[in-house]
């Protein structure tokens, strides 16, 4: 049988080659066979220092392989501010930040028809939290009255208040250098609001969204004067008036005039759905994290729910982070004082480029169907990544190995926490502090057993795609010498 997908690679590298000829401008959208209008991923360059340019451009290559004509390129805190050099203190080792090469790099987006979004969180998250370092009384309130406690993700730091007049003015002239004088050539700006540590003082409160409003107002009025096509990309909270439940703290949404020129973002943890909104914006994209979880069925999800919500886009996470852990996150302490692992892929050298790993290449495969068809049905779906990935003599064999592999990357993983499996360690510490009972154990046990069959099943495949199932399986089984599996017992 043909492949089904042949015609939309036809027309993506045809897209592609066109546009290499016309440097210095977006010369032509990635023509996918969508349903979607916007589509690529949402990527923390922050948390990603090991990565140089040659990386960077490789991971765009992917993008545009995907048929991705959109990337958040989450910028804040990995770029040596002249400003305020204590926003990117703690990243010091960042690649970019080392040598910034920022500029080239969304010059190679464009060659490949992709547009750049500088993301950033106002008043805080990476980069933005390290001004209360020098400003201490910045700090946002917390619900006690007190300043907030240190969070973060790779950056660590403290929320600011953003009713006072000192954290609007460093807002604005840090992002007004990210994105004017750093970075003029990206298509936009990429606003994402907190989701953590909402500003409770008398001035914030159940205002705290007029308050971060202000700055975006301001913000995105100067990005448009500059460039009136350019893309701000908002979240709802600022319009809708609704009461917001984060994981971390609860707030209520402004009620703002909204501007039809702004695009929303929509989140299954932070930004419900709002159908009047979406009717009214330039565009709305769905977001959720299915693609870095190896998740095939929430892919499939998220766009659907997209494309049922009238929404121009799905752009989930496909982020991994490199950076070293400096404080317990996500109640893992094992892992401070250690780089993270780019998707608990041990085998790759530091530095080296996860997104064209089979497992990487399988989910963005993943992508690339279901936002073309969000339908599709599952045993095409599989038959797809069957002929792309191990070639014309697949078998239900492969698909299966390759989600054996899916699902046990994502075993107790969470952002900065690696698939258990991968990480006998980080198992150990859980053993030694009561954290890894009798089913946990039996489970990666029974992962255990699975790789070792998978690593004699595709010891020496003629293919090169089914060879490296075999190789990721054995660096596996390698990963648990016999006195790791007495952690397992039991
Ligand atoms: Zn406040």
């Amino acid at each position: 049988m043909k492949d089904c997908s042949s015609p939309w690679t036809r027309r993506s590298f045809l897209a592609a080659t066109l546009a290499s000829f016309l440097p210095g401008k977006l010369a032509a959208s990635n023509q996918a066979a969508t349903v979607f209008q916007h589509r690529g991923y949402y990527l923390c360059f922050m948390r990603m220092p090991t990565f140089g340019l040659k990386v960077w451009r490789e991971i765009l290559d992917a993008v545009a392989e995907d048929g991705g004509n959109t990337v958040v390129l989450w910028m804040a805190g990995a770029f040596r501010s002249r400003k305020f050099p204590i926003t990117w203190q703690w990243a010091s080792d960042h690649a970019n930040v080392k040598r910034d090469f920022g500029r080239d790099l969304i010059r190679h987006a464009h060659r490949r028809g992709i547009r750049i979004l500088l993301g950033f969180t106002p008043f805080g998250y990476d980069g933005t939290n390290q001004v209360p370092l020098e400003k201490p009384h910045l700090k946002a309130t917390g619900a006690d009255g007190k300043p907030v406690a240190s969070f973060g993700i790779g950056c660590w730091g403290w929320n600011l208040c953003p009713a006072q007049p000192e954290s609007q003015a460093f807002m604005r002239d840090y992002i007004r250098e990210m994105a004017f004088e750093f970075y003029p050539e990206a298509d936009g700006l990429f606003i994402e609001s907190s989701d953590y540590g909402i500003c409770q003082c008398s001035r914030c409160g159940p205002r705290f969204f007029e308050q971060e409003f202000a700055f975006v107002r301001e913000i995105s009025n100067e990005v448009w004067n500059r460039r009136s096509e350019a893309t701000v990309v908002v979240y709802p909270h600022y319009f809708s008036g609704a009461r917001l439940r984060f994981a971390f703290a609860e707030a209520t949404a402004a009620k703002q005039p909204f501007d039809p020129r702004w695009t929303l973002f929509f989140t299954p943890h932070s930004a419900a759905l709002e159908p009047s909104l979406i009717a009214r914006a330039r565009s709305a994209w769905w977001w959720n994290e299915a693609p870095c979880r190896f998740d095939i069925a929430n892919v499939r999800a998220g766009a659907q729910k997209a494309r049922d919500s009238r929404c121009g886009g799905y752009l989930p996470s496909l982020e991994c982070y490199s950076y070293v852990v400096s404080q317990t996150e996500f109640g893992e302490p094992w892992l401070v004082g250690k780089r993270q692992v780019p998707f608990g892929f041990g085998w790759l050298k530091e530095g080296e480029n996860p997104y064209r790993t089979l497992p990487l290449r399988a989910i963005r495969l993943v992508y690339r169907e279901l936002t073309g068809n969000p339908d599709l049905p599952d045993p095409e779906l599989q038959a797809r990544l069957g002929r792309r990935l191990f070639g014309a003599a697949w078998n239900r064999t492969h698909i299966e190995d390759l989600l054996t592999l899916f699902r046990i990357f994502n075993t107790d993983r969470d952002w900065s926490v690696p698939g258990a499996l991968t990480t006998p360690g980080l198992v150990k510490d859980r053993a030694d502090h009561g954290r890894l009972d009798a089913q946990r154990r039996a489970t990666l046990r029974g992962q255990l057993a699975e790789v070792q069959s998978m690593a004699q099943r595709h010891r020496n495949p003629s293919r090169a795609e089914a060879r490296e199932l075999g190789r990721i399986a054995q660096w596996l089984v390698d990963q648990w010498p016999p006195e790791a599996q007495r952690i397992l017992v039991g």
